[in-house]
């Protein structure tokens, strides 16, 4: 077991990951006022939005104007995900710092959820990659092998399978990859298992985990994760979303709660707890027809909680 990192970072997923699976379309200048204050709080990862055709998502539709907007904030990176070479073209158009492309290995929810095979996900990444390259941009390529801990179409998604995904995105040109329990059948000891063999396959290279809190276990699989030397954590505030194949589902991690337990381990976020929550509590008027999860936003901070106000953490790439 290695030692914990000292510092992680927290990537805000909610504008994605979030708004994408529930009914309440968000105005542009909330979600806005959501980027500009999650900044403020320190975070300096946020994924804005998902270029897929408005039809099929109207609620993601205004992705291009918040790229515009978040750029103006320094030392934000900002990503968006791309189901494909078209979405891709648009992300380096736009100037995205990241572009995150979803490669399930459950060849079920791949079919279900994109339309394609593994494999031909994968020689589309292939494409992006040439598109980049071709572009001149310096937008990160980012993988992330979904459904990695099991399906709710296909069950059991063998590790063999997931770990062939992620080398054959690496070889495609995926600069990093990350793993993702879509459908929240993830525990502790599955993910060290398989982080473990995937930090030897990609070493540096492996840079996110991707839980959901559908069972309960997100925080509890974010420390498994810590333990192999991960650093870096999709979550969504108030943990909102969950997945159209997923019955049942919440949303991520939620992020006010995967911030308190990382600063009280000691990891560095350089988010201020307090204005994360401050922000937080907006959600409820800001969605009122939704779920919302977290135990912080519930209970409050502990009046042993030390009041941290730590300065924002240097991005890996601006
Ligand atoms: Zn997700």
């Amino acid at each position: 077991m290695k030692s914990f990192p000292s510092r992680a970072i927290v990537r805000e997923v909610g504008l994605r990951d979030g708004l994408q699976s529930i009914r309440t379309i968000l105005p542009t200048a909330r979600k806005c006022e959501w980027i500009r204050r999650a900044y403020e709080a320190g975070q300096r990862e946020i994924e804005v939005g998902s270029f897929v055709p408005a039809r099929l998502m109207p609620q993601l539709a205004d992705t291009a104007e918040l790229v515009a907007y978040a750029k103006g904030l320094p030392g934000l990176v900002v990503s968006v995900l791309v189901p494909n070479l078209k979405g891709a073209e648009r992300a380096l158009e736009v100037g995205a710092h990241a572009l995150l492309v979803p490669l399930s290995a459950s060849h079920a929810h791949s079919l279900a959820n994109l339309r394609r095979t593994p494999d031909e996900v994968i020689a589309e990444i292939a494409r992006i990659r040439s598109a980049r390259d071709v572009s001149g941009s310096r937008t990160r390529i980012e993988v992330g092998v979904s459904t990695a801990f099991g399906c709710t179409i296909q069950g059991e998604v063998p590790q063999q399978e997931v770990l062939r995904c992620m080398q054959a995105a690496l070889d495609a040109g995926a600069d990093q990859v990350g793993l993702a329990d879509t459908v929240g059948y993830a525990g502790p000891g599955a993910v060290r298992a398989l982080f473990e063999k995937a930090r030897s396959i990609a070493g540096q290279a492996l840079a996110c985990a991707h839980f959901h809190d559908t069972r309960g276990l997100a925080l509890a699989n974010v420390h498994a994760a810590l333990e192999t030397g991960i650093e870096r954590f999709d979550a969504s505030l108030g943990g909102i979303g969950g997945c159209p194949h997923a019955p049942g589902a919440s949303g991520n991690a939620s992020s006010e709660d995967l911030v308190f337990m990382l600063e009280e381990m000691g990891l560095q976020t350089g988010i201020d707890i307090e204005r994360l929550l401050a922000l937080r509590a907006q959600l409820p008027a800001w969605l009122p027809d939704e779920t919302l999860h977290g135990a912080l936003a519930r209970a409050g901070l502990p009046k042993t909680s030390a009041t941290r106000m730590s300065a924002p953490l240097a991005s890996e790439i601006q």
